[in-house]
């Protein structure tokens, strides 16, 4: 399908209310997965960039009309930014999918809704952030406000780069915040669309800023400037660590969304039919570039065969297409790097022992594009390395167990805990099992859902902290104590 609409304007950095070049004059060019070639040149962000934007976030914190407006002035303009992206939706979807490979009907179907509800949603939590009267001594008047933190700092990843936009600035702006954030190299052009729309929304200069450049160079910088408060990061957990410890030198607080290797399990008396449904959303939706993708199938070995099977069946039958049809349902890769990381976790998984049945391959579209089939390993360990590390791809290792114990262990016998799912009829068993998963989320009968309301986060080498939901606003906000004293 041939992309005839507006070409794509170069991307800027987005300072202080201004699209502006990096000091340094540089840029990188961002690609299109799905045909290899260019798409435009980006301002690439350097650490005199990085300063310039935190001096225009401190004083925006400081002395701008932000911290100055009241929490419903404030609540409007996130509720207008919501309603631009959704007026926008169709612009949005577009550079979304051009830029990461996903296909388009994510991208205007879940994409554009869910940050547009980040932003109508924390907009309401503006005007409800308050602290509480405590009743210590009848000598004092005792109360705590809860304050922002000030300049937050978000870093942010490749697969998902505009719903996580919302994730991070949503929460961090209605709490009084002012945001600096750095998309991904690979997928910066939603993010820089974003801020200018926040300025027409009403959201003052310097209060939200947007830095595309290279992790090493910007987002370094970043962690090291004393003049940011907070950071908050998704991504890779080894990225994940470098900046926690990083932020130590300056005591940042960090929340930190990490990777996953989610069990996705089916016991025997599950309906196999939404069973399988689930299977197939839980990792091909978003090319299994999806930190909480359902990556390891766990099956009850006594429905094992049949369920394999039709599984297998179903995942032949979904074609990489190009992205921007709107019946494409598995898009490419983002980068050639990822693509030649997954088909090399393919390789790694045949030559441990696991066996392939279905997929397994690169599958250009029109000749073209960093596409790999919808792939399915059976007979896999749960020691092996296709059930032990992040692909990051539409690969699924599918693992037999014997009952709930074996399940459960297996489920549990790993470095993460970002999230799970469970197939049963079996309201016990379901609850049950959820209670025993080391994991942030569990899905019971479902996967891969989410809401601005519902918090996500990870636990073990998953990180910590919450992204969405109440429990956000605790990650960008402090508690103050005040006494009076009364007599
Ligand atoms: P990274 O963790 O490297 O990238 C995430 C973000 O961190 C990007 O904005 C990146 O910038 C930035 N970054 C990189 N290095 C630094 C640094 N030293 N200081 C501050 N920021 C930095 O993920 P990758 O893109 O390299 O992906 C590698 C693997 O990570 C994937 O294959 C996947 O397994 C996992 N991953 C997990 C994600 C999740 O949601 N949990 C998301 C993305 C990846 P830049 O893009 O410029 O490098």
């Amino acid at each position: 399908m041939t992309d005839t609409l507006t070409p794509i304007r170069p991307g800027t950095l987005i300072i202080n209310g201004e699209a502006v070049d990096a000091a340094s004059g540089r840029t990188f060019t961002t690609m299109n997965p799905a045909t290899e070639e260019p798409l435009v040149a980006v301002a690439e962000a350097g650490a005199e960039d990085v300063d310039r934007a935190v001096k225009a976030a401190r004083a925006a914190f400081e002395s701008g009309p932000w911290p100055k407006m009241k929490p419903a002035e404030r609540q409007k303009a996130l509720f207008r930014l919501g309603d631009l992206i959704l007026a926008h939706g169709d612009e949005l979807a577009r550079l979304e999918t051009l830029d990461n490979g996903k296909p388009i009907f994510e991208s205007r179907q879940i994409d554009v809704p869910m940050v547009a509800n980040c932003f109508h949603y924390f907009a309401g939590w503006a005007t409800k952030l308050a602290g509480e009267t405590l009743p210590v001594n009848p000598a004092f008047f005792t109360y705590t406000l809860r304050e922002p933190l000030g300049v937050v700092g978000a870093i942010i990843p490749w697969n998902f780069p505009m719903i996580m936009v919302g994730w991070k600035a949503a929460p961090a702006l209605a709490a009084g915040n002012c945001v600096i954030l750095k998309p991904a190299e690979l997928t910066p052009l939603t993010a820089i669309r974003i801020a200018e729309l926040a300025l027409e929304a009403g959201l003052p200069a310097g209060v939200f800023n947007v830095l595309p450049g290279k992790g090493s160079v910007a987002g370094e910088a970043m962690v090291r400037h004393p003049g940011v408060d907070k950071i908050t990061f998704t991504g890779s957990t080894e990225v994940g660590r470098h900046i926690m410890k990083t932020a130590a030198d300056t005591l940042k607080k960090v929340t930190l969304e990490l990777g996953g290797k989610s069990p996705n399990i089916v016991f025997a008396d599950a309906d196999l039919d939404q069973a399988v449904r689930g299977a197939m959303n839980g990792i091909f939706y978003g090319k299994g570039e999806v930190c909480a993708a359902g990556s390891r199938l766990l099956v009850e070995s006594s429905v094992h065969d049949e369920f394999v099977g039709r599984l297998a069946e179903r995942a032949q039958k979904i074609q990489p297409a190009d992205p921007l049809d709107p019946k494409s349902r598995l898009g490419a890769l983002v980068s050639q790097a990822q693509m030649e990381k997954v088909l090399g976790y393919v390789e790694t998984g045949t030559k441990e022992g696991a066996t392939l049945v279905a997929g397994g391959r690169r599958q250009p579209v029109n000749g073209k594009g960093w596409f790999v089939q919808a792939t399915v390993l059976d007979r896999v360990e749960n020691t092996m390395r296709v059930a032990q590390e992040e692909i990051f791809g539409p690969v699924l290792s599918v693992i037999r167990f014997d009952d709930v114990e074996d399940a459960v262990r297996k489920a549990n016998d790993i470095v993460y805990g970002l999230a799970a799912g469970v197939w049963t009829r079996d309201v016990k068993k379901a609850h049950a099992v959820a209670r025993r998963l080391q994991a942030g989320t569990v899905w019971i009968n479902a996967y891969n859902f989410y809401d601005a309301a519902m918090p996500f986060g990870g636990t073990k080498a998953s990180g910590f902290g919450r992204d969405l939901g109440p429990e956000s606003l605790r990650e960008y906000s402090q508690v103050k104590s005040v006494w009076v004293s009364i007599e």
